[in-house]
């Protein structure tokens, strides 16, 4: 193939391994390297909700990303026989009656129908969880198990490609040439997560620390067809176990687990079941956010072949799989960037 380039990802969380195999498919050569400590991917309870419940609104774009995200991670378990890909009802406790109301009058409007149920009777009467205004249930909802996710992706790489695993010391890299240790790559490209504070070319244009906690529990009693939202989640996923999640506490440098966040989320847990339970698990991770709560795509505007593809912040796994195509297709001339993710939006930053 003519158009065939040389890339070197940093980076193997969701970012890095949803560009690797867009690179690969598109015939492409694809090294990546990754540290080995992921701080978020790993941590994500993977959940996709086309809803934001706030102001009850459709997430960004849902209705390009989510039929690609559905075709991507299934294609990939097929591939590595790995399951990752499970469709599972969100029931939303209203937090309110204001909230319900704002329910009731987008359930069957076009562009939303699709991914809310109207509301009936039993979900008025729903009480397996703290019922005060009311219940509706989420469709096309979904969650990505992070842990398989990553595995196939790597795995799915190294047959394809080359993944290393060590720490790339930004001193080893030389800009103008676009070379890592002496070895001359077509691109770079920076795939670091919140690691992207110390990034000499990239930490410029803003990608911030949103810290996040989540509970695994046991419960032999729990309901296990649908996950549970009002103030947290509660997302089953399989044998009896569950995800409680998650906290957020934005803009800091702190990544250690909590008995503060764990008090929080088993207080918030309350609303959602009474049933006895045992927490077998607590762990933290770092969202990469931006204060737009646009992901940063693009070419650093002085050092072209470096790349970034970061700041997916907390609907990664819904965007990543088409987000990277779409960079995959503009690299090669074949499309163009959404304007609201490119990294000239913070072009002044690099100057400053
Ligand atoms: C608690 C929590 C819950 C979440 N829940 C959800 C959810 O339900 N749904 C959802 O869609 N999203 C969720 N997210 C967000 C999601 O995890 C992120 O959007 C996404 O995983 C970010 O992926 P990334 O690849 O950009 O970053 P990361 O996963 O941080 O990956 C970056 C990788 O780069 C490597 N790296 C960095 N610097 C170097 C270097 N110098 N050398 C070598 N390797 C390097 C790191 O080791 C790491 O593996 C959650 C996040 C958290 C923390």
């Amino acid at each position: 193939m003519t158009n065939k380039k040389d890339y070197l990802i940093i980076g193997a969380g969701l970012s890095g391994i949803s560009m690797g195999i867009h690179l690969v498919k598109s015939g492409n050569k694809v090294t990546l390297i990754d540290s080995g400590e992921n701080f978020s991917s790993s941590v994500a309870a993977g959940q996709i909700n086309p809803l934001v419940f706030r102001r009850m609104t459709k997430s960004w774009r849902v209705d390009d990303y989510l039929p690609y995200a559905e075709e991507f991670y299934t294609e990939l378990s097929v591939d590595s026989t790995l399951p990752i890909y499970f469709p599972i009802p969100i029931r939303r406790m209203f937090s309110s009656a204001h909230e319900k109301v704002m329910w009731l009058e987008k359930q069957n409007r076009d562009g939303f129908s699709q991914y809310m149920n109207e509301i009936t009777d039993e979900d008025d009467l729903f009480d397996l969880a703290q019922n005060d205004f009311g219940s509706a249930r989420i469709k096309k909802s979904s969650y990505v198990h992070a842990i398989n996710f990553l595995k196939a992706g790597k795995i799915w790489l190294t047959e394809k490609g080359t993944i290393i695993q060590e720490k790339v010391s930004y001193t080893d890299i030389d800009p103008t040439k676009s070379s890592y240790k002496g070895i001359i790559y077509d691109n770079i490209l920076f795939c670091e997560g919140s690691e992207n504070t110390n990034n000499p070319w990239f930490n410029k244009f803003i990608v911030e620390h949103t810290k996040g906690e989540v509970l695994t529990l046991h419960s032999e009693n729990i309901n296990e067809f649908e996950a549970l939202n009002r103030k947290c989640f509660l997302l089953p996923i399989g044998d009896k176990t569950f995800r409680l999640g998650a906290t957020y506490v934005w803009n800091t440098p702190e990544r250690d687990i909590t008995e503060e966040a764990k008090i929080d989320l088993l207080d918030k847990m309350q609303l959602l079941s009474k049933k006895p339970f045992e927490v077998i698990d607590q762990q933290v991770g770092i969202r990469p956010t931006t204060p737009d709560r646009r992901p940063i795509i693009g070419a650093h505007p002085e050092f072209e072949k470096l790349l970034i593809f970061n700041g997916l912040g907390t609907k990664g796994y819904l965007m990543a799989p088409l987000l990277a195509k779409e960079f995959v297709d503009y690299l090669e001339g074949k499309g163009e960037l959404d304007k609201e993710v490119r990294l000239e939006r913070f072009k002044n930053k690099v100057n400053n």
